[in-house]
């Protein structure tokens, strides 16, 4: 049972061959398609990326095979678990880099066996493809929210906390950036800001129990650049006595940002829905297996790209957004205390 379960959890192939989903291009035999995710402490990747990447690829090609590896946040590791993969035959890498440089060395080995990379959620110099959200729009959506927020409570200045995300993901400056190009003119006062490494939600909470002593009276706001990170925040000020509790930002609409959001205690999320993010990254994946281009509607740095929207969540829009597209039922959010 330990093998089948080792084996199966390294390939999974999905389904036996078929030829009647009148996908025209899946000739040339079952292709491998390798999924290589950065981290497990952010929820979205093993809750949502990974099985909705599953289920988009086996919809695209009954008879694909998937190739799935998580990387813990460690950048040396994806570059084996990437080695493993083309050692296994893996006829394109969809790589969502732990860090964005460190994977040139990856495209670089991928392209010296011809296998094509899309680059996932996060880019990559010299990807085949790749697939995100508009991610300067998620961090001014994030500041945005959070200036109204504060501003339909009569606040107009004070200090903010800053805890952005980690500086080997290339995601985290276009987030700063989006965030920065609205708090710098808020009138609010970014009192104190921080990288955090690795995206770690212990680590954004010890940063911030750290500098409550410094900030704490004046402190009106946090933003935090993703839903690991705000609980990090979140239980940060409410270890240090923080009452009432600022508005806090976050992304990814994680269920419990989503609970806590409906508790109070987080003022929003933001929305990126990864079903259409994970079917695009599956059907670029497999066009390219099959040699030919993936569609996209735009292009960054001259890689074929498809650019998604984030949106806002806050307690007003649950019901519309992450409710509406089934990620989550009201049941799952409301449970029972
Ligand atoms: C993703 C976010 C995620 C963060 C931490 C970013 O690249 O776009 O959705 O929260 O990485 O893993």
């Amino acid at each position: 049972v330990g093998l089948g379960l080792a084996v199966s959890a390294l390939a999974v192939s999905l389904v036996a061959c078929g030829s009647d989903d009148g996908d025209s291009g899946s000739g040339g035999g079952a292709k491998k398609i390798a999924l290589l995710l950065p981290e497990s402490k952010t929820t979205r990747y093993e809750a949502l990326d990974r099985p909705l990447f599953t289920e988009a690829l086996k919809a695209a090609c009954a008879d694909c095979e998937l190739i799935y590896s998580n990387a813990d946040q460690d950048a040396a590791k994806q570059q084996q678990q990437a080695e493993a993969a083309l050692t296994q035959g893996a006829n394109v890498l969809v790589l969502d880099p732990v860090d964005g440089k460190a994977a040139a060395a990856v495209v670089a080995s991928a392209k010296s066996q011809s296998v094509p990379v899309v680059a996932y959620d996060r880019f990559i110099e010299n990807a085949d493809y790749y697939v995100s959200f508009e991610n300067e729009a998620v961090g001014k959506l994030q500041a945005q929210t959070l200036v109204d927020t504060l501003k339909a409570a009569g606040k107009t200045s004070g200090n903010l906390a800053m805890i952005n995300g980690a500086p080997t993901d290339p995601n985290a400056a276009d987030f700063k950036k989006g965030a920065h190009s609205v708090l710098d003119s808020s009138g609010f006062k970014i009192a104190a800001e921080f990288d955090t490494p690795d995206w770690s939600p212990d680590k954004a909470q010890a940063w911030m129990e750290g500098q409550l002593s410094a900030i704490k009276n004046g402190l009106v706001g946090v933003y935090a650049a993703n839903d690991g990170t705000a609980g990090g925040a979140i239980a940060a000020l409410k270890g240090g006595g923080v009452t009432p509790l600022p508005p806090v930002t976050g992304q990814d609409s994680e269920l419990a940002a989503i609970q806590r959001i409906v508790a109070g205690d987080q003022a929003m999320t933001i929305y990126k829905a990864v079903k259409p993010q994970a079917e695009a990254a599956a059907k670029g994946a497999l066009a390219l297996a099959n040699g030919s281009k993936p569609e996209s509607t735009t292009e960054k740095s001259g890689i074929p790209s498809t650019i998604l929207d984030p949106v806002a969540v806050t307690k007003a829009n649950i019901k519309d957004t992450v409710v509406k597209d089934n990620i989550y039922k009201v049941t799952d959010i409301c449970t029972a205390s």
